[in-house]
């Protein structure tokens, strides 16, 4: 199938819910635009895709995607351009990532066309959902669901894919307090950590409030061996800057998901002449790096937020706090060049903005 051939029946909104997008008026993930886009799957092929109102889906109670967890689901945002256009933040690459996802869960391939096509003649109708302050941009949030209405446990013949968009403010956190989390996993060898599937956020809310409630604002996760290596922040990659070096976990054990904003990141460090490992990284190669005073910044990075700065991380009783943001030399300058092709402010040489 190529786009010629991709048909998708549209049905439009009678009662758009539009209204000025202002930065103090959005929440993220509360609001969505007034459309929707929905794929089914059966007898081993997707049908048409539509585009049609914003509203619920009713499927029966026994709908296997609530009971055995064929769930996955991507994130990726559309940021107004300083001509008023609108550009997608890398989508080819979400679309490969989601059919990973989809391969490991033992659901379908979605077809480009309809990722993508659909997609942008999404954005392309609700383009006025594309908010313009500062900072802000819309949300789309992909997914795909097992629709067998069957709960016999076996793997379902009926999906349903769809993308839904929501408009985002500005993301502000303050560097965030880091928790070293060694009784929890997020993530072994063998399973989905590489993924992104519903189960796997599932499974991160109690650790997540239990560190919340001891004052943190998130868990590092380490690996489900040793509990030594460090994994990701929250469902954020982790980057640490090690006396000059940038250091991230590599994606070699399965455990930990390839983001696009790791990615863009590893890309425009090298290109500011910063040597980038990629590879395991232990706690104690972090303290030790502390103590000798080389452990100089640190930050998640995915798509929602972005960058997120770190200001400590407790391991084991022992809080090793970071030097302030305010002196750090290459982390605030690699996220203000992202914004920066995000925002298309500046050329895009990788060809990283997907124009609608
Ligand atoms: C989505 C996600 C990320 C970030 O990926 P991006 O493509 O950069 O948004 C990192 N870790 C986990 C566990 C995630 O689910």
């Amino acid at each position: 199938m190529n786009v010629s051939e991709l048909n998708i029946k549209v049905s439009k909104t009678e009662n758009s819910r539009i209204h000025p997008l202002t930065k103090d008026n959005l929440v993220f993930g509360k609001e969505y635009a007034d459309h929707m886009l929905v794929c089914d799957y059966k007898d081993g092929e997707w049908g048409t895709p539509e585009i049609l109102p914003y509203g619920n889906f009713s499927m029966s109670p026994a709908t296997s995607f609530m009971h055995y967890g064929q769930a996955i689901f991507e994130g990726i945002k559309a940021y107004r351009q300083p001509d008023g256009s609108i550009s997608i933040f890398r989508p080819v690459d979400n679309w490969k990532r989601m059919n990973v996802s989809a391969h490991r869960m033992g659901m379908p391939d979605i077809p480009e066309e309809i990722f993508m096509e659909g997609m942008r003649q999404l954005i392309e109708l609700d383009a006025a959902w594309v908010p313009g302050e500062a900072e802000t941009s819309l949300y789309i949030r992909p997914f795909m669901i097992a629709m067998d209405e069957f709960i016999g446990v076996r793997s379902s013949e009926t999906y349903r894919f769809a993308i839904i968009t929501s408009p985002a403010g500005a993301y502000y956190n303050k560097p965030v307090r880091i928790y070293v989390q060694d009784k929890y996993v997020r993530a072994a060898k063998g399973g989905i950590g590489f993924t992104k599937a519903a189960g796997n956020y599932g499974a991160s809310m109690l650790p997540a409030a239990e560190v919340k409630k001891m004052g943190y604002d998130q868990n590092l996760w380490t690996d489900a061996v040793e509990n030594k290596y460090v994994q990701e922040i929250g469902t954020m990659n982790v980057f640490f800057i090690v006396d000059g070096v940038a250091l991230t976990p590599d994606l070699n054990s399965g455990t930990i998901l390839a983001g696009v904003t790791r990615d863009s990141i590893i890309t425009l460090l090298k290109e500011n002449g910063i040597t980038v490992e990629e590879r395991p990284i232990s706690m104690d190669e972090l303290e030790a790096a502390h103590k000798a005073g080389k452990l100089q910044e640190a930050f998640g990075s995915g798509t929602a937020a972005s960058m997120s700065f770190i200001a400590n991380l407790t391991y084991k009783g022992e809080q090793l706090d970071l030097p302030e943001v305010s002196e750090w030399k290459i982390s605030p300058k690699i996220k203000a060049q992202l914004d920066d092709i995000r925002y298309g402010r500046v050329d895009d040489k990788y060809d990283w903005r997907f124009k609608i």
